[in-house]
């Protein structure tokens, strides 16, 4: 029994959700999850992180199986009978890859469609059938245009980040994707911010929506407390070595953005003498499975995971997670810093930042509304690499560009820091870094919007 059983949700959808271990449901999901039952139209205001994928999900797929009754059936080939809309390729994997937990006990089949990719796997997809198609725009469009996807069987559209969606330009794209779908639907709109286009978008769709909102992403990003290393790219794994000298990082998630780099550190703690794995998608389930056990159990202290391994990681008493890398999606920050601090524990969040990523860390702060502190007295944070106006390499996401604006702070007089100019540092702090450092020495960036 969990608090979702009030909610009236089909037998296979609690089960899945006890399986994903929730007990309770979201602000967001308890506001929206019962008129969504009803069948009526929704807004909300609500960004990553306040489970909103689940609010929009579970009764979808509760009124697409018929509750209980079980009656989705087969699938009609080439048309859906549900359709989200997601901005980005990786939201779309984001939800589809819910959809499929939450649906894991029922015949229900979801796909994703985006762009960048080989469109033939997706047109074979389609001809034989999902109940859920989940998309990104213009690949959604292509695929019409070329009769792969009919949406006269649509009964059921979403729109999530649809502020995000506008901002991207897909404005025209979804109104013509809007115009194909019957008007006998249930419509649900999901937006992080209510600007001026948005509203207007969500009247054009909705039809008498309830509207709910949810405290933003921050709420999440507010429990867990947040620092941020500048250190050259060289300087990382001698950065790592050094903080793992602290035995109260006891359980320790490292994110990096990419497999080789995921292994490779790995590598180097293992050759440090300290018990860590990797996990990835190049990994075999199995391997990926022993080092998830592992680290569970208490065997390996450090995981190193790229983002898409890390999705479905759910350990508790993660101590800290370190970003090795920034990611260049601040919602990924977000699911990552949320690994730690879970059922209300304490927990830290350690980033590195070298100079190509300090873009990415703008956006993240914009993303969070939130500023994070620099830990400028730290031997290895190297003032030079926050301050340098030097035009590094493009890091080619999006942050691109936005980090080379001109110098906000000048390193402070007697400042340690960055005078080592990536070398390892003479002396190294003790480091306990699960202690509080004294306020002067900590400062934030001030660069949230
Ligand atoms: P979302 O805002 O949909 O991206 O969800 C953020 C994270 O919260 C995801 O990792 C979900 O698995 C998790 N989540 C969603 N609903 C709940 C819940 N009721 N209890 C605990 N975790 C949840």
């Amino acid at each position: 029994m969990t608090d979702f059983t009030g909610l009236e949700l089909a037998q296979p959808l609690l089960r899945a959700i006890a399986d994903e271990g929730y007990t309770t449901p979201s602000p967001i999901q308890g506001k929206a999850i019962p008129p969504l039952m009803e069948g009526r139209d929704l807004l909300g205001v609500a960004q990553t992180g306040t489970g909103k994928t689940a609010a929009f999900s579970l009764p979808l797929l509760h009124r697409l199986d018929g509750g209980d009754e079980g009656t989705a059936g087969r699938p009609h080939s080439r048309q859906p009978r549900a359709l989200i809309l997601a901005p980005t390729r990786e939201l779309a994997g984001q939800i589809v890859d819910s959809l499929k937990s939450y649906s894991r006990h029922m015949h229900i089949r979801t796909a994703v469609v985006f762009g960048g990719v080989s469109i033939k796997p997706q047109i074979k997809t389609m001809n034989s059938g999902v109940h859920i198609l989940v998309a990104t725009p213009g690949r959604l469009l292509d695929l019409m245009n070329q009769g792969f996807v009919q949406l006269d069987k649509v009964e059921f559209f979403i729109l999530d980040e649809a502020d995000r969606m506008l901002d991207m330009g897909f404005q025209h794209d979804v109104k013509k994707i809007a115009a194909k779908v019957p008007a006998k639907r249930q419509t649900m709109l999901f937006s992080a911010t209510m600007p001026k286009s948005v509203q207007g978008l969500a009247s054009s769709l909705l039809n008498d929506p309830v509207r709910v909102e949810a405290a933003p992403a921050a709420t999440t990003a507010e429990k867990v407390e947040q620092q941020v290393l500048y250190v050259s790219k060289d300087n990382k794994r001698n950065l790592l070595g050094n903080l793992l000298k602290d035995s109260s990082i006891e359980r320790v998630l490292v994110f990096t953005r990419t497999k080789h780099r995921a292994n490779r550190v790995a590598k180097h703690l293992v050759d440090m003498g300290i018990t860590a794995d990797a996990i990835h998608g190049n990994k075999a389930q199995n391997a990926r499975q022993r080092a998830l056990d592992g680290f569970k159990k208490g065997s390996i202290r450090v995981l190193v995971a790229t983002d898409i391994a890390a999705r479905g990681i759910d350990v508790d008493g993660v101590t800290h997670v370190i970003n090795f890398e920034l990611p260049n999606e601040p919602e990924s920050y977000v699911h990552r810093i949320g690994r730690t601090a879970r059922a209300g524990a304490d927990g830290i969040a350690i980033s590195f930042c070298d100079h190509e990523e300090r873009g990415y860390l703008r956006d993240i702060e914009k993303t969070i509304r939130q500023t994070v502190t620099v830990m400028e007295d730290h031997p290895y944070h190297a003032a030079d690499v926050e301050t340098s106006t030097a035009k590094p390499p493009a890091p080619g996401g999006r942050g691109s560009g936005r980090g080379q604006q001109k110098k906000r702070t000048a390193p402070k007089p007697g400042q340690k820091s960055g005078q080592n100019g990536g070398q390892r540092p003479s002396s190294e702090r003790p480091a306990g870094q699960r202690r509080r450092r004294p306020n002067r020495s900590r400062r934030t960036t001030g660069m949230a919007a």
